[in-house]
């Protein structure tokens, strides 16, 4: 079988809050737990998790804008961790994010036509004529259209300034692309228009995703895969038909059944949530999930549950499971 796109193995972070005087007090937050997976070329792998789990430190850590406490990552057989700076500025030309609020990452001040001309500016040596019909085109991939060269971010709305964000982080072509929430802030009409339009771009371009998002019900139509995140770890990891099929922790069957589902003869019966998620800086002892958890037993207070396969593609972390091989 081909070598996965990405390989991340345990991969950590932990922030360091200060506080007091002169921040002489320190506190560790431990955003990212141990984190590991993989992500074949060409494939959708989705994160999934509430507020505040990890998900964009993780985002952050794998284009290397944040420096991981600890792991590996592997991009196309490089190890990103061991890159000279100058050489991780080249890489990031092939690992490209889409961020949840496209304003914050397009500069008011840009028309359509710098702001996704920049980025080849600074990496290909072009032509105008050339620079401008490159833009052009990527403007009509993404949907738009050559009008939107002369318009400035406070002129489009937030579906339009998401594809322009696109076209941006499309200009160099790269292999992978981190959409982190790309639609949590989007009228829920054209939240549809933008996975589609996702959809047929990896089509086309054969691109990698790692789709993250706090809504299980968007990841189903985009993912090949799904990994539950909990407190920064990943506590389920299998295929999207199976986490729709056999969900099989109580955190993973709770977040689907606050999921409103298609189905209206479904007969998934609905679990609330209670409480929020506990803080990273002051995490549960145990299975972090287990306050939380209505099959709470007594080694979940005290033991944290070990990964293992309930099925050949299917990895749990949950005492519930202890007795599976
Ligand atoms: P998510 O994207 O899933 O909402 P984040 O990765 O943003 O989660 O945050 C994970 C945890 O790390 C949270 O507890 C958050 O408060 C903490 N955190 C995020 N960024 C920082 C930072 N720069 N300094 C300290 N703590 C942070
Ligand atoms: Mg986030």
């Amino acid at each position: 079988m081909a070598e996965p796109l990405l390989t991340v193995r345990d991969l950590s972070m932990t922030y360091v809050r200060r506080f007091g005087l002169f921040g002489r007090g320190a506190q560790p937050i431990r955003a990212l737990n141990e984190v590991s997976f993989e992500i074949n070329a060409g494939e959708t792998l989705g994160i999934v998790g509430e507020s505040g789990c990890g998900k964009s430190t993780l985002a952050r850590c794998l284009l290397r804008l944040l420096r991981p406490s600890a792991g590996s990552i592997l991009f196309d057989s490089m190890d990103l961790l061991a890159l000279s700076d100058d050489e991780m500025r080249l890489m990031r030309q092939r690992m490209q994010i889409l961020l949840q609020n496209p304003y914050s990452s397009l500069n008011p001040r840009m028309n359509g036509f710098d702001l996704v001309a920049e980025p080849l500016r600074a990496h290909a040596a072009m032509s105008r004529k050339e620079m401008s019909e490159r833009v052009a085109s990527l403007l009509v991939e993404v949907g738009l259209t050559v009008d939107f060269m002369s318009r400035h971010p406070h002129q489009l709305s937030g579906g339009q300034a998401q594809r322009i964000a696109l076209a941006r982080a499309l200009a160099l072509n790269p292999a992978f692309v981190i959409l982190d929430e790309p639609t949590s802030a989007l009228d829920v009409s054209v939240q549809a228009q933008i996975i589609n339009l996702l959809i047929r771009l990896q089509r086309q371009r054969g691109l990698t995703y790692l789709f993250i998002t706090h809504d299980l019900s968007v990841i189903q139509h985009i993912s090949d895969r799904v990994a539950v995140m909990y407190l920064g770890k990943i506590v389920e990891e299998t295929s999207s038909e199976e986490v729709f099929r056999d969900p099989q922790h109580p955190y993973t069957q709770a977040l689907l059944s606050s999921t409103p589902t298609p189905d209206p003869t479904s007969d998934r019966q609905r679990i609330i949530l209670p409480g929020t998620v506990p803080s990273a800086a002051n995490p549960p002892a145990g299975c972090a999930f287990h306050p939380r958890c209505a099959h709470v037993m007594d080694r979940c207070r005290r033991v944290v549950p070990a990964q293992r396969n309930t099925k050949a593609d299917h990895r749990v972390s949950c005492h519930l499971y202890d007795s599976a091989q």
